[in-house]
């Protein structure tokens, strides 16, 4: 145990619980049923509790019982399920030494991280607790009729919001808490009034256990219906299709790779009712260094981008892994600088052993890749460990090469020379949807201001969020954060995963014409 754990438990004494979280209980895990436990990266050994993997009778007992709960949880008040998502931060912040150590133990990733992250979690669930309090997101919008307006009287209008109905929510691995069990997509369906059934992420199911125990706490103590809430286990893939294929599910909150979330939104548009599939998915993050900036900045600029590239081994979403410059001395002292930088960056357990393999696969891929030169080679990895590396090409090479488009998960990054401006601006047009494009720019130099008005329209049109003189990684909650993009950044460009904007996801609209006084809609929330 290093300095950093000595406050905290051990993580192979806690008492998890194994089984799935279902209405409120949790299920034994038998000998005969499948069974899995998490692998602790940092030291490549099997943690001790042994973990109950969901079968189709698991998926159905969740299913029923969120169905059970979704209309007297509907019911419910903003102020009562403000109350509730304040509870679930108590409860949370007072399993905190224990989610950590055991969050530590299974991700590798640093306490100080994991501490911010859960202070992430909490404050995201009061955050949604204080919109619900303001209503902001839930302002009805009232249209008084008008009986002498010609030719026609005008109908009296008013929508208002009811929720969906139960949420299934995917978790992925390098946000154990703050993307997870408790996370912006339970935060927000629960705000909702949507009950939720949460698919742990195998790479952390201790963790989830020890969240979905503080969630099924604040649902007895705030005294709402069990099927508010259930958490289902599991390591391979059946058990997250059947939730999804659940004719009680009537959305699914999904934040993981392209590949997984595309395989769900595929299967949740066949059902025989599809239902809306909000997946955040990975992205490259194009930081645009415009010649102002590059030359004002040359080595500041290598520096806080090696940092936001290699911070937690590179494993965000908003990985800053695409660098567009126009070729020139100053990207050369870039770059030097840039290596010097991520050169004294030290090999770290990445978050699993399978996610270590493909970037360590990705890395051997995209230097062997014709026209790709390699400007830093990986430093030499442990099998479940990952390093910087950098790969330059050409913006020919790039438009030819559609493997250079996809995102690398970890401390990798591609460097796009191109031959000005223009050129430039055609890469930027060549790209997919992006979570996030930066633009580093010198508000004073003439160029730089010139070519920012230019591109600005394209860098919306690409991206959910655009960033100036910042580096991508770090999302903010705010009402004012979108965390989507068009895909594959996201599979609903419509909507945002962070922020309160997130909260309409899980609601429906619902027109109320010539709404007789007597009766209170029932989408009035
Ligand atoms: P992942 O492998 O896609 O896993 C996410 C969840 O989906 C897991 O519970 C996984 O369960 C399940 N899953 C994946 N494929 C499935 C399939 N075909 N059928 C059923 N279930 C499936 O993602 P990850 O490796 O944890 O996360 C890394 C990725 O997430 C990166 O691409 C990163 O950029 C992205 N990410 C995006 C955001 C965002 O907000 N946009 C935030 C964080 C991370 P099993 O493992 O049990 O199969």
């Amino acid at each position: 145990m290093t300095a950093q754990t000595s406050a905290l438990p051990d993580p192979e004494t806690l008492a998890l619980e194994g089984g799935h979280s279902i209405g409120g209980k949790w299920t034994a895990v038998s000998d005969r049923e499948a069974t899995f436990r998490a692998m602790a990266p940092a030291r490549q050994h099997l943690l001790p509790t042994v973990f109950a993997e969901a079968n189709d009778v698991d998926v159905e007992r969740a299913g029923r019982t969120a169905a059970d709960a979704a209309r007297p949880f509907a019911a419910t008040t903003r102020d009562q399920r403000a109350a509730f998502l304040d509870r679930i931060a108590e409860e949370l912040e007072a399993r905190g030494p224990g989610l950590t150590a055991c969050a530590h133990a299974e991700t590798a990733l640093p306490v100080a991280r994991l501490e911010g992250e859960r202070g992430r979690t909490t404050g995201q669930l009061r955050f949604f607790a204080a919109r619900l309090r303001d209503g902001l997101d839930f302002s009805p919008v009232h249209v008084p009729g008008d009986a002498a307006r010609a030719p026609l009287p005008r109908p009296d209008l008013r929508v208002a919001y009811r929720p969906l109905g139960p949420v299934a929510v995917f978790g992925a691995s390098n946000f154990p808490l703050a993307f997870s069990v408790a996370g912006g997509d339970t935060a927000s369906a629960l705000a909702a009034g949507c009950p939720v059934i949460v698919k742990a992420h195998p790479a952390h199911p201790g963790t989830s256990a020890l969240t979905a125990d503080a969630v099924m706490a604040a649902v007895r103590a705030c005294g709402l219906p069990p099927g508010v809430f259930s958490l289902l286990q599991g390591r391979g893939f059946s058990g997250g299709q059947a939730l999804v294929t659940h004719p009680a599910v009537q959305a699914v909150g999904f934040t993981g790779s392209l590949r997984g979330g595309r395989a769900l939104f595929d299967l949740a548009m066949s059902r025989p009712q599809p239902i809306p599939f909000y997946g955040e998915l990975g992205s490259c993050n194009p930081v645009i260094l415009l010649p102002g900036a590059l030359s004002a900045r040359t080595e500041d600029l290598a520096r806080q981008w090696a940092a936001s590239l290699t911070q937690g081994v590179g494993q965000f979403c908003t990985n800053p892994g695409l660098v567009l410059a126009v070729a020139g001395p100053d990207l050369e002292q870039f770059l030097q600088h840039a290596c010097t930088a991520l050169s004294a960056v030290p090999p770290a357990p990445m978050l699993t052993g399978w996610i270590a393999r493909a970037y360590q696969d990705a890395v051997t891929e995209l230097g062997a890749l014709p026209g790709v030169s390699t400007v830093l080679p990986p430093a030499r990895m442990a099998p479940a460990e990952g390093t910087p590396a950098i790969f330059r090409v050409s913006s020919d090479v790039w438009r030819q090469t559609h493997r250079l488009h996809a995102e690398t998960f970890g401390p990798a990054a591609i460097v796009i020379t191109c031959t000005d401006l223009a050129d430039l601006t055609a890469v930027m047009d060549g790209l997919e949807g992006q979570l996030t494009v930066s633009l580093q720019l010198d508000p004073d130099a003439a160029q730089d201001r010139a070519a920012a008005t230019a591109l600005l329209p394209l860098c919306s049109e690409k991206a959910g969020r655009v960033l100036f003189n910042g580096m991508p990684t770090g999302v903010e909650v705010s009402p004012a954060m979108v965390h989507g993009g068009p895909y594959p950044a996201s599979t609903a460009a419509a909507s945002t995963s962070v922020g309160g904007l997130a909260i309409r996801r899980f609601l429906r609209p619902v027109s109320y014409q010539d709404c007789p006084a007597f009766l209170t809609p029932p989408g009035q929330i």
